[in-house]
């Protein structure tokens, strides 16, 4: 059997964020139906009987605009479909104020087991700018609900870098969100993507973006704010709580779906947009809803297109991923795979990393410092170089 996660890709949102450039519209009842059945059919289609699965990330958009009944549905046919591990981690996105305490209920009797939560800011002004449908009280209340529906395995998503947004704003945010107690935090910078409403307001002079310099402090505060408060950091954006005292010492509340793609092993995505990277083969399913479900229709796997990565460019991406974990890359993994040792790939363009302190030698590998990973696009195409 071969491990897989499996992603599956809910377009839907009940009005689209100011900021966002995901794969996501508002979309009609009937449009979920039919979607729904469609993502069935593509799991029925790709799977394949020698994979186990080991995660399942319900993800989008927002997964909770569904009925909960229906995603409960899509979740027994997954099981009846493909081999799933018994004790596999299940995720769904949610947004506040799209769930209540019987939808979560519900869906904790389905099976999941990891509720992801798109809080974003602990501030109301912030969750205003950008478009949000929520407030921080609906935050509040669904992490409150979500526990008494039975969820021990809660993440927040969160952002910084906001407009107009200080770091004793975003240090706010952080301890706002370390009240809720939540086992896992997620904390991305803000991108201003191409094409957005935000892009255009920052653009007419409407709003103001923190400096590149603000950013950092910010995120220099999870770094330092959040392993305070007994989150470990394990990958550059990525919290996960340490077992409280009298908890089973065992509690690991790192993302394992999400540590599968760091650790380059394979998954597969179904639905819109969806990518999967099975055995180095890469692909992309299309984005445009009717293409997608006329294509499912008529029998033929969605994918717009399909890549076999060489080596080379597999080597990288396992780097370029493996490098945004807090232990680095596996280097018995890599030349397991590889058949050449990981210092040998990286040569002499450690020492100057090393000595300008961007990268650190422990446990036989190279991690990124906290100084690594601010500036890791930078660093990693200098350590790489040779490969890309
Ligand atoms: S809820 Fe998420 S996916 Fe939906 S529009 Fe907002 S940012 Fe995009």
């Amino acid at each position: 059997m071969r491990p897989i996660g499996l992603y599956l890709h809910i377009p839907f949102c009940r009005r689209k964020c100011l900021y966002c450039d995901f794969c996501s519209f508002p979309g009609r009842t009937g449009d979920y139906h039919r979607y729904l059945e469609a993502l069935k059919q593509e799991l029925r289609q790709r799977w394949n009987p020698q994979w186990q699965v080991a995660t399942i990330y319900i993800g989008g958009g927002t997964p909770t605009v569904l009925p909960p009944s229906a995603l409960a549905g899509l979740l027994r046919v997954i099981k009846t479909v493909a081999r799933v591990e018994p004790q596999a981690e299940v995720t769904v996105e949610a947004n506040p104020g799209t769930v209540d305490g019987p939808g979560l209920a519900r869906l904790r009797a389905a099976g999941v087991n990891r509720l992801s939560l798109g809080a974003q800011s602990g501030a109301d002004r912030f969750l205003k700018v950008l478009g949000r449908i929520h407030t921080t009280a609906d935050v509040e209340n669904t992490v409150a609900l979500a526990r008494r529906a039975g969820f021990a395995n809660i993440n927040l998503d969160l952002i910084y870098g906001l407009p107009g947004e200080t770091l004793d704003d975003w240090r706010q945010t952080l301890r706002w969100a370390i009240a809720l107690a939540p086992d896992h935090l997620s904390c991305y910078g803000l991108q201003v993507e191409p094409g957005t409403p935000l892009q255009a307001m920052v653009r007419a002079g409407r709003v103001r973006l923190p400096t590149d310099d603000e950013v950092s402090a910010m995120f220099m505060a999870n770094v330092r704010i959040l392993p305070a408060a007994g989150y470990e950091q394990y990958e550059i954006a990525n919290f996960a709580r340490r077992p409280r005292a009298g908890e089973a010492a065992d509690g690991d509340y790192r993302c394992r779906h999400n540590l599968i793609y760091w650790r380059y092993q394979d998954y597969l995505g179904l639905g819109l947009a969806a990518a999967s990277t099975v055995a180095g083969r890469r692909w992309v399913n299309l984005s445009s809803l009717e293409a997608y479900l006329s294509a499912v229709a008529a029998g033929t796997v969605p994918t717009a297109t399909v890549e076999t990565l060489t080596p080379r460019q597999a080597m990288a991406e396992m780097l370029m991923l493996g490098f945004r974990l807090t232990t680095g890359p596996d280097p018995d993994d890599f030349a397991r795979r590889w058949g050449v040792p990981l210092d040998q790939v990286l040569g002499e363009r450690v020492q100057p990393l090393l000595s300008g302190g961007f990268l650190q030698k422990a446990a036989g590998t190279y991690r990124l410092t906290p100084r690594g990973m601010l500036l890791s696009n930078q660093v990693l195409a200098n350590l790489l170089a040779p490969l890309l």
